[in-house]
């Protein structure tokens, strides 16, 4: 079959590539080149996350936002003119952040990650971007065991769908990393953890290594996506050509909503941008990522430097970077660790695919049964990349899936 994939981020990649193995001749479209500065899978923490099953619209999110928004070391950030067009989705965002609803979700959520590091291992294994996936500890710090225990509700969820974790005082912290500030003084260690060291190269080599299998890359923006007659489908480029093809798959990440709502579909999805601050020629490395929530940060070790990332800003798709979180996160890296220094920076945003329910949308529109839906990872498309790839191209090849894909059926919205 001939298949068009819209999109080479992390998500798209990975659908070409099982796509490719199925026997399929494939073109992944994008208007940049897998791995660029834009996209998402670019410089997001590199953090494999398969026990990330909670979503960020949790029980009382709703009562704590306000008092975050005003403080900007909590990194939560809006741009107020924009709120009139953010509320929709914020309100049904929030309201999916019920105690029984997001136990579902998790339990959804859990399908999509739980053999993540095996299907990351799966995609790139003799490929040159094996090399960027490597095997650590997943250290997440508090200031007091207090804090840890205050999050009941997610560690047990946590628990509940497989995560186990070691207790460590600050005599295990210093053990494994001595340069952490002295007011960490307990964590949680997740072993066997999976982190991509360099995001960005990571989505390159797989894109490579799809092109020099026989995949097609074309450099090009698609402006429409329709079902033709006999189970055909076309995509229409900028410069006026139209790839006519068995099947579309539509992997814009962010920018896929506009493409559903086209077809009769409602996304419901908004940009979470997130930020990062790469610190080349740091003084000091972590072993592996360490999550500090209470600084709203991932610190990540990277080949490009160490990155520290996260944030979330509601500024609307495409809206130009806030500089005062640039400016947070430089205040945060002092407090984990105190005495480092570095030579330079780079300053990056990118843009988190979010739905309403945190859930992505996956498998074909039933308005238009050729094309099929791949977008909506949120804080974890990277993670569940791979897993999303081989799930679609499974429905596309007519294999059965080894998931059940209801929960992300792309009609749910509408
Ligand atoms: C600061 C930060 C930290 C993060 N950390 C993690 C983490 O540690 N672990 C994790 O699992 N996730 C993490 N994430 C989330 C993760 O990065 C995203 O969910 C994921 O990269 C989304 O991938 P994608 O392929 O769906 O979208 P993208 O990578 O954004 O790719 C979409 C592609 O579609 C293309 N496109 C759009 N419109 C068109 C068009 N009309 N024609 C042609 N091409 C088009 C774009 O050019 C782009 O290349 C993080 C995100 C951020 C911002």
């Amino acid at each position: 079959m001939k298949v068009v994939v819209v999109g080479g981020g992390i998500t798209g990649v990975s659908v070409a590539e099982w796509l490719r193995r199925d026997g399929h001749d494939v073109t992944i479209v994008d208007r940049v080149h897998p791995g660029d500065v834009t996209q998402s899978s670019y410089g997001n923490c590199g953090i494999v996350g398969r026990n990330s099953v909670v979503p960020v619209s949790t029980p009382g999110l709703f009562l704590q936002a306000p008092g975050m928004l005003r403080n900007p070391d909590t990194l939560l950030f809006l741009r107020w003119r924009y709120l009139p067009q953010l509320i929709p989705w914020l309100v049904r965002f929030l309201w999916n952040g019920r105690r029984e609803k997001v136990y579902q979700i998790a339990k959804d959520l859990s399908s999509l990650v739980q053999d993540s590091n095996e299907q990351h291992f799966a995609l790139a294994a003799g490929t040159a971007a094996e090399r960027f996936l490597q095997r650590g500890t997943y250290v997440t710090l508090f200031r007091a065991r207090e804090e840890f225990a205050r999050n009941t509700f997610s560690n047990e969820l946590r628990k509940k769908h497989g995560a186990v974790w070691e207790e460590w005082d600050r005599m295990a912290i210093d053990a494994y990393d001595p340069a952490i500030s002295g007011a960490y003084i307990f964590a949680t260690a997740m072993r066997d953890y999976v982190f991509v060291t360099s995001p960005s190269k990571y989505v390159t080599a797989l894109a490579d290594h799809f092109r020099q299998s026989g995949g097609n890359i074309l450099c090009n923006e698609a402006v429409d996506i329709r079902q033709l007659k006999q189970s055909k489908a076309v995509v229409e480029l900028t410069d006026g050509r139209r790839l006519e093809t068995d099947r579309v798959v539509l992997a814009a990440g962010v920018w896929s909503g506009r493409f559903a709502s086209r077809l009769g579909h409602q996304a419901a999805m908004e940009s979470e941008r997130g930020y990062h601050l790469m610190l080349r020629g740091a003084s000091h490395m972590p072993p592996a990522v360490l999550n500090v929530p209470d600084t709203g940060l991932g610190v990540c070790p990277m080949e490009e430097g160490l990155c520290f990332g996260g944030a979330v800003d509601f500024g609307g798709v495409d809206g130009v970077p806030n500089e005062r979180v640039f400016d947070a996160i430089r205040r945060q890296i002092r407090r984990v660790y105190p005495d480092l220094t570095w030579e330079g920076e780079t300053k990056w945003m990118g843009q988190r695919p979010s739905t309403i329910d945190s859930l992505p949308l996956l498998g074909p529109s039933p308005k238009a049964p050729s094309i099929y839906f791949a977008f909506g990872g949120q804080h974890i498309g990277l993670t569940m990349g791979p897993r999303i790839g081989r799930t679609v191209a499974d429905l596309i090849s007519g294999k059965q899936t080894d998931i059940n894909i209801s929960p992300y059926r792309v009609n749910r919205f509408d």
